[in-house]
């Protein structure tokens, strides 16, 4: 395997599957069956989920809510796609934890660092909820905070796209994929691979970016051996 620690973060829209809202058991299942992939490898796996499944703090505000309102409610939305997804994964027979960035004790252990560290060696996956913690960010945001903290080698971006493109490929049928670009011409480009604080803490940091669409079976596995698979940003 090519990578020892990783950080996969997960969109909240990406458990939706088929549906409209929520969660679709059957895409949950698939994503846990793959994460166990890589975890028997002994790679070790943290994740970072969304919530935008369930709920997004902007939606909130555009309908009269207080932002700061509206983005508690997606940070908890975050942690129930935590609860989900740790689920699905000890349903594999993955063991896992999940830890949460804000406090909510009978459910979620608190995020300590050295802790989620230890869990890792252990060969626990760890989820992430809570995003940052903070309102006004998001959970690209919180999952480079996270990936440096615990030193991961890379984030690994699961999306439904199978990387990054000249332009949006479902509407225009000449744009091309890049396997590699670097973080300069994402900037130069105009390109969206993450928001910006996120983006810009993730290369201020060094820490190289895979965007890869997670829907295709075995697409994990190969990104995490080193294949060629989705879109590497680098220095
Ligand atoms: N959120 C937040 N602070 C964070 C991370 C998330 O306030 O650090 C809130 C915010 O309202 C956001 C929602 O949680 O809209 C869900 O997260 P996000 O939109 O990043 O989920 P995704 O798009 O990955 O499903």
């Amino acid at each position: 395997m090519q990578y020892k620690r990783i950080l996969l973060k997960l969109s909240g829209e990406a458990l939706m599957g088929e549906r409209q809202y929520g969660i679709d058991p059957k895409r949950l299942a698939e994503y846990a069956t793959d994460i166990k992939e890589i975890v028997d490898k002994g790679v070790e796996v943290a994740i970072v989920i969304g919530g935008g499944n369930i709920f997004r703090g902007v939606a909130g505000a555009s309908n009269g809510m207080d932002r700061v309102q509206g983005d508690h409610m997606g940070m908890l939305a975050t942690v129930i796609n935590g609860l989900a997804l740790q689920s699905a994964l000890e349903n594999t027979g993955v063991q896992t934890r999940l830890q949460s960035a804000i406090k909510i004790n009978e459910v979620a252990e608190p995020f300590i660092r050295r802790r989620a560290i230890r869990h890792l060696e252990k060969g626990r996956v760890v989820i992430f909820g809570g995003g940052t913690g903070n309102p006004y960010f998001t959970t690209d945001s919180a999952a480079v905070l996270r990936a440096i903290e615990i030193e991961a080698n890379v984030i690994l971006k699961g999306t439904r796209v199978d990387g990054i493109y000249t332009s949006d490929p479902e509407k225009d049928k000449s744009a091309t994929k890049f396997d590699f670009i670097t973080f300069d011409d994402v900037l130069k480009k105009g390109l969206k691979v993450m928001d910006t604080t996120a983006f810009t803490l993730s290369q201020e940091n060094e820490l190289p970016i895979i965007v890869f669409d997670m829907n295709k079976k075995g697409n994990l596995y190969k990104v995490v051996s080193g294949e060629n698979v989705g879109t590497k940003v680098n220095l």
